[in-house]
């Protein structure tokens, strides 16, 4: 949702304007103590008299960092000046850079109320169509840019605001937002950001988009020839990548500094910064769509690049430990399209926090059993059952990956882990089978006629 308009050399009018479809607006109880707080615009004093009456016309509300024109019901509006406030520190912390301007913002719910002449004409049109615009004027001082202002229009859905409120933040304190990727992208992002929240949290159309869609390319994305404003569809992409990139274990570290150097100017580019991981990165926003849902953790999903595999052969054993609240996790095996292989799993692992506890062998319905994939090439074969112990065939080459099955947006509230060895079947030995062995606790606990010895006392 953000154009560049550029005016003149040193001036960039920056607007937004797509709407994403019909999202349920955020609706709050209106009471008596909210109207009576009102202000109107022009200094004309509004009283709101019963709960149940909005006011007519637009009203003005201030919070540390914003000043908020809107005609949504007092308690709306406050509670919209709270998620700004919200968002803006959670932004402020991630840029590192404090707010130094009030950002101004034209909140509409219904234009009917507005007085003509009360909104900026430029604003209209994207209010008109749903979306938002953020007019940021852009001047050069010393060879920095510098906003003087960046005057906000949105439409009162649940997001828009939000998103606006990122670039307008970024035009006050960067002197721009970047290129559309990075700027839409994370504008999407600051629509959804809850502190300390790691897990996928957006409308579910997109979700349904970008699952259901051919994927968009990274090259596509980041070197399109894209603008703002496009369509809501692009919006999806540019926030999907951004996601990723910002939580995936792979990619985040280098992604804050790329996201300041953009910020600030300095020349660096996607390529510079991520060039080397192409093939990864790919692989893991590919990896990504796919399974995207609300609560998917790319965090619990990163892939794990470094793990060294050798082929599972002769008197090779494999050795790894298997956590039940990640993705895909090496075993470390390398195998063989056809050959037969060995494994045994040790441990216990959950699914709910107040579950029960079940081995690699998983529910009956099949949930918690620890799962194969084989990894070559950077493509994936097709997901197949193993267990606490038995052996299987390999499907095709490739680096055995594992995993606890589970929905993949359900893996935050897992726990507990698996000893995993991995070995050619025709190895010089079998496998311990765990469960022959004692239970850990066992060789604790005294035996029972020990027990007894000690209940006598
Ligand atoms: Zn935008």
């Amino acid at each position: 949702m953000f154009r560049a308009l550029i005016a003149s050399l040193t001036c960039a009018a920056l607007m937004c304007g797509t709407a994403v479809p019909t999202f349920a607006q955020g609706k709050g109880k209106k009471g008596d103590d909210d109207a009576k707080e009102t202000r109107d615009t022009k200094g004309t004093k509004r009283v709101g008299k019963r709960g149940d009456e909005a006011p007519v016309g637009p009203a003005t509300y201030t919070s540390k960092n914003f000043v908020v024109n809107t005609d949504l019901p007092p308690d709306e509006a406050r509670d919209l000046l709270k998620r700004l406030e919200t968002m803006l520190t959670i932004i402020s912390k991630y840029w590192g850079r404090p707010n130094s301007q009030t950002i101004h913002m034209f909140v509409v719910k219904d234009l009917t109320k507005w007085p003509p002449g009360s909104l900026d004409p430029e604003g209209i049109p994207s209010i008109m169509e749903g979306g938002g615009i953020t007019l940021g004027v852009v001047q050069t001082v010393l060879g920095k840019p510098v906003a003087s202002k960046a005057p906000v229009y949105a439409t009162a859905d649940r997001g828009t605001p939000q998103h606006e409120a990122v670039h307008a933040y970024c035009i006050l304190n960067f002197g721009t937002s970047g290129p559309v990727w990075y700027s839409e992208g994370m504008a999407e992002m600051g629509q959804y950001w809850k502190d300390g929240e790691k897990a996928v949290h957006v409308h579910d159309v997109v979700v349904e988009h970008i699952r259901r869609s051919k994927p968009k390319s990274l090259n596509e994305i980041v070197n399109g020839n894209e603008r703002t404003g496009d369509s809501w569809q692009n919006y999806a992409w540019r926030w999907a990548l951004c996601h990723l990139l910002a939580n995936n274990e792979n990619y985040a570290q280098r992604f804050r500094p790329l996201g300041l150097d953009i910020l600030l100017k300095k020349g660096t580019t996607f390529e510079d910064v991520y060039g080397s991981m192409a093939r990864e990165i790919s692989f893991e926003y590919l990896f990504f769509l796919e399974h995207v849902e609300n609560g998917y953790r790319c965090d619990l999903c990163s892939w794990d690049w470094k793990a060294k595999s050798k082929l599972a052969k002769g008197s090779v054993v494999c050795t790894s430990t298997i956590e039940a609240a990640r993705g895909w996790q090496p075993t470390r095996a390398l195998v063989k399209r056809g050959e037969e292989y060995q494994y045994a799993a040790t441990g216990q692992w959950k699914l709910e926090k107040e579950g029960d506890e079940c081995d690699a062998d998983g529910s009956p319905g099949g949930e918690g059993r620890l799962v194969g994939v084989l990894f070559d090439d950077y493509e994936l074969g097709e997901e197949f059952d193993l267990g606490v112990y038995g052996t299987f065939t390999a499907p095709g080459d490739g680096q055995l990956f594992v995993r606890c099955k589970d929905k993949w947006n359900d893996l935050g509230n897992n726990s507990g882990k698996l000893a995993l060895k991995v070995a050619a079947a025709n190895a010089m030995k079998p496998l311990p089978n765990p469960r022959d062995a004692k239970p850990k606790g066992a060789a604790k606990k005294p035996d029972p006629d020990a027990r007894k010895d000690s209940e006598k006392e």
